[in-house]
């Protein structure tokens, strides 16, 4: 892929739904009406037109905008301009996929067999493309980034979030997946050949600047993670203000690696007692942090008792480490208590990754590719069986979407040409 000799030259393609080929078809040969019906899109979707920054049109083209037919790949499609800024915007119809020949129902199966975990390989198989074209799809739509795609549904910029990284292979190397997510949507998927907190802090650093670029008052009150020394530090470098918090469910899986030796049976014992001081202490309305302090060191007493007070020093000094990140967690309600829906993310990406095991090549684009499984993660609605049956993550969350169909949701929310409305100041 030349991504060297890329040309950085915004795209501003804006796919519009015409519900019908045959509306399209009449709509093409009368400008103004096109224009119109245009508008009318945009104005119902709440979106803006991305012009240029220094456009004083009033960021919205007039029916005197400039327009002009042209043939793309046997479809006439329309090219509109603004007549103050002279940004070119091109009209995709939604049957019609951005650069590429195959059609949005193909594009549809793949994606969705892709989501589902099957293999590239796999999905070319069952439908009529090639590998590569699916490959070089999914990597378009990571093109965009997950905060982009996600203001646009009208989802408010996480204040609480989970963080973690996911270990990974590239072919024989190490890898790793630094991952934000908040509830049912993922807001980072990054890609990083390091587990250094610097290189860390480079991946989860494009979330925050996205993040400022679209809210610069932004700022994220709480972190959860799993206690990972470069994932909170690099937590604590970007966002100092922010409580850190150490997931209570991490707490109580490392609990039986501190009682090495203790028969089984007592170690289980031991273990579902911590759990259920844990979960007292949460269901406390107040004085939590003070309630977990006092049952850590009874518990502690009580390992002394049980099995030797060699395991009760260790179990205190681990303890020592790990207490102000579960305080943390206590102090504030709000506070994410544990990482499972981080988890799930990362359980759903394993077999997608599986099958960019073929694809690892030095001018490959992992981040793209990862990006886009992000942007399917979120906006793929869930099957019949499951919990929030037939919502995708975004609306789970409270999130908008475009129109009732995935696909279609997809093309608009990755059209380069829309902006959403800015957020009001003082918000
Ligand atoms: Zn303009």
């Amino acid at each position: 892929m030349a991504q060297t000799t890329q040309v950085t030259r915004q795209n501003r393609t804006l796919t519009v739904d015409f519900q019908d080929p045959s509306t399209y078809f009449e709509l093409i040969n009368d400008g103004k009406a096109f224009v119109e019906f245009v508008f009318a899109c945009i104005l119902s979707l709440g979106f803006q037109l991305a012009h240029k920054t220094t456009c004083t049109g009033g960021g919205c083209l007039t029916r005197h905008s400039h327009y002009a037919r042209v043939r793309l790949g046997g479809l006439t499609i329309w090219r509109i301009q603004c007549t103050a800024c002279q940004a070119v915007f091109t009209v995709l119809p939604h049957f019609a996929l951005r650069y590429r020949r195959m059609s949005p129902d193909v594009a549809r199966q793949a994606l969705i067999a892709t989501h589902g975990g099957l293999s590239l390989a796999w999905c070319a198989t069952i439908c009529p493309i090639s590998p590569m074209a699916l490959y070089r799809l999914i990597c378009a739509l990571g093109q965009h980034s997950l905060v982009t795609v996600l203001v646009k549904c009208h989802l408010s910029l996480p204040t609480y979030i989970l963080a973690d990284e996911k270990h990974g292979r590239c072919l024989t190397d190490r890898v790793y997946l630094p991952t934000i997510v908040s509830g049912r949507v993922i807001w980072h998927l990054g890609y990083s050949d390091a587990k250094s907190a610097a290189a860390f802090t480079a991946s989860y650093g494009q979330f925050h600047q996205v993040a400022l670029d679209h809210e610069p008052s932004y700022q994220v009150k709480g972190a959860l993670t799993d206690g990972f020394d470069s994932t909170v530090s690099s937590m604590r470098t970007l966002f100092p203000g922010a409580r850190l918090g150490f997931c209570l469910r991490h707490a109580l899986h490392k609990l039986p690696d501190k009682l090495v030796g203790v028969p089984v049976l007592v170690r289980r014992g031991l273990r579902s007692t911590f759990h259920a001081l844990l979960h007292r202490c949460r269901q406390r309305t107040s004085l939590r942090v003070v309630a977990l302090g006092q049952r850590l060191r009874h518990f502690a007493h009580r390992i002394d008792t049980v099995v030797g007070e060699a395991h009760g020093e260790r179990v205190r000094h681990w303890f020592a480490t790990k207490k102000a990140g579960w305080y943390a967690v206590l102090a504030d309600p709000k506070m994410p208590a544990m990482s499972t829906v981080l988890d799930q993310a990362h359980n759903a990406m394993d077999r997608k990754l599986f099958a960019m095991k073929g694809f690892h090549h030095p001018g490959g684009s992992q981040a793209a590719f990862l990006t886009g499984l992000a942007h399917l993660y979120n906006l793929i609605p869930y099957q019949r069986r499951a919990l929030n049956a037939g919502t995708c993550g975004v609306e789970v969350e409270g999130g908008v979407l475009p129109t009732s169909d995935w696909l279609l949701n997809l093309q608009i929310l990755t059209s380069g040409g829309y902006r959403c409305a800015p957020a009001p100041p003082n918000h």
